[in-house]
């Protein structure tokens, strides 16, 4: 090498080097790297000066730069398993045996050698790229690494320093370092000119490797290696883009999935809040692999999924005091996407919680936060059908509180609000998830008890009874007590059975009422019994 290549060489790995340094400040894995690079650089540039300033001073740069890097291969991310990315293998193990054939092996030889680590250990980094969870920008640096670890080891391997391919490949190297590792940073993308770059800078270091030497034309391994690592790098490149491709289409349609689902109301669907935030979730988890679940939080809380370990979550401003918030397990990729999409989720979810508090209101009784006549009606239909998909059978009872006129007159209206709230939680606690407990207007109350035969709802019921005797409402003095009756016990056919309970109920509850107050009876079988007494 003449002085003025050397130079130029300094020049480019200090330049890469540089580059990648302020590339580090965004992410310190470059750190080692830029490091790396520029000892290398520096290291080339001294073996290229005559006379040499020190003697080990190209090897122990040498050294360094290989440190460098496997610093910040080890710690960078994402990586995969290497199987697209496999490609240079065969190509260095020859570079390493034509340099381990050399007859004189010596450290220079041996630290020459551990140029061909970096290459190596960035084929997980690469294979991610290449699978398109990594920047396409790998491409680049990997090949660089390739470049510099061939003319780091080419006069070795030849035995004979090269004039024009040795300064040519490391430059060329170097570049694509720099770029590839400031590009990671900034962009998904191979921009067109970095590709003709690439393109146009291996056929000149073919053309060079074959123009160089005596020496390269009696070694014609050289030149079929490098051809081989040619192929290699526009496979590399080919595989990148067509992988992008790919995504983009695949990430498109997956868009038009999710805004077709979301667009598409089906009465069934916008009627339940649950139902429409599950079809949010499901719509968005292709796009969002991340996304651990759905909240809406209101004066209570609805979930889809789940919330947590979440380590990033999207907040919804649905309405005051509702607000959503999707909880993702890590930062979601396409954040951008997600900024676009949310006021489409907003709306949706909005619409769905006016209908669904509307229809909550629809069916459920204010005061007491129980069922209405009309919530009744349209849970009895669905009680009714799981009876005989169960065959378990469903006992009715009606409830009414005894002189209930009396508490009104002697406490007031509003404690006489207290007893029926109290009760209200009373039947609440007592029944089980698909009972049914409905305030069928004023103080006359319905328990709909599933899969209870008569004899267990008649315990059932004297626990209500006995309950309710024991509550405590300050604003009332005395005992309060309740009577009730009860029929069915079996399964229904039809709404029309459950009608016909409903009134023989309302007879037991009036035979109670006669016969003193403060018990229960049934209207079956087959005369009327009271039960506990
Ligand atoms: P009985 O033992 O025969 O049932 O006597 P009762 O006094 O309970 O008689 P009835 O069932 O005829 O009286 C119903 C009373 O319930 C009339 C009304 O003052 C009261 N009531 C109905 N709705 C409400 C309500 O929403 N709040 C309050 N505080 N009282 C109500
Ligand atoms: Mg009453
Ligand atoms: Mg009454």
């Amino acid at each position: 090498m003449t002085e003025l290549p050397a130079l130029a060489l300094a020049l480019l790995g200090v330049v890469s080097g540089v580059v990648l340094w302020v590339r580090s400040r965004g992410e310190p894995a470059w750190r080692g790297a830029a490091l790396g690079t520029l000892a290398w650089g520096l290291s080339a540039a001294s073996r290229g000066l005559e006379p040499s300033p020190l003697p080990g001073l190209p090897d122990g740069l040498l050294g360094l730069g290989v440190l460098g890097w496997l610093w910040s291969l080890y710690i960078l991310e994402p990586k995969a398993l290497p199987q697209r990315a496999l490609g240079p293998l065969p190509a260095l193990l020859v570079m390493a045996y034509a340099a381990v054939s050399w007859p004189h092996i010596s450290l220079h030889t041996l630290v020459s050698l551990a140029a061909l680590l970096p290459p190596l250990l960035a084929l997980p980094a690469l294979e991610a790229a290449l699978r398109g969870t990594a920047s396409e920008a790998r491409v680049s640096w990997s090949l660089g690494l390739l470049l510099m670890a061939a003319g780091t080891l080419a006069p070795v391997g030849l035995g004979t320093p090269l004039t024009l391919f040795t300064p040519f490949t490391l430059g060329l190297g170097f570049i694509l370092v720099g770029w590839g590792g400031w590009l990671e940073g900034r962009s998904q993308h191979l921009p067109k000119e970095l590709l003709g770059f690439m393109n146009l800078g291996l056929v000149l270091a073919l053309v060079l490797l074959a123009l160089d030497s005596p020496e390269v034309k009696a070694a014609p391994w050289a030149l079929a290696t490098f051809a081989y690592l040619m192929v290699v790098a526009l496979a590399w490149m080919g595989l990148a883009v067509y992988t992008r491709i790919q995504r983009a289409e695949c990430g498109l349609e997956r868009w038009i999935g999710l805004l077709q689902g979301l667009s598409s109301n089906t009465s069934t669907q916008i009627l339940s809040l649950q139902g429409v935030m599950q079809s949010v979730l499901e719509g968005l988890k292709p796009l969002f692999p991340n996304l651990l679940g759905l909240e809406i939080r209101t004066d209570i809380v609805q979930r889809v999924g789940h919330s947590g370990p979440y380590v990033y979550n999207f907040e919804l401003f649905l309405d005051n005091p509702a607000e959503g918030r999707l909880y993702f397990s890590s930062p979601p990729q396409d954040e951008r996407g997600l900024g676009a999409l949310a006021p489409i989720l907003t709306e949706r979810l909005r619409l769905s919680l006016t209908l669904s508090e509307w229809r909550s209101k629809a069916y459920t009784d204010p005061l007491t936060g129980l069922l209405n006549r009309r919530g009744y009606e349209r849970s009895m239909n669905r009680l009714i059908r799981l009876s005989q998909e169960t065959q378990k059978p469903i006992t009715l009872a009606l409830l009414d509180l005894d002189h209930f006129k009396r508490v009104n007159d002697s406490f007031g209206h509003a404690a006489g609000d207290e007893v029926l709230k109290s009760l209200a939680k009373l039947l609440r606690t007592i029944s089980r998830a698909d009972d049914l407990a409905v305030r069928l207007g004023g103080e006359e109350f319905c328990l709909v008890l599933f899969g209870a035969g008569l004899e267990d709802a008649g315990r059932m019921l004297e626990r209500v009874r006995l309950e309710f005797k024991k509550l405590q409402i300050p604003q009332v003095e005395g005992a309060l007590s309740l009577s009730g009756g009860m029929a069915g016990g079996e399964i229904p056919t039809s709404m029309a059975t459950v009608n016909r309970w409903l009134e023989q109920a309302d007879s037991a509850l009036y035979d109670a009422k006669q016969a003193g107050r403060d018990r229960i009876y049934s209207a079956t079988p087959p005369t009327l019994r009271p039960f506990g007494r």
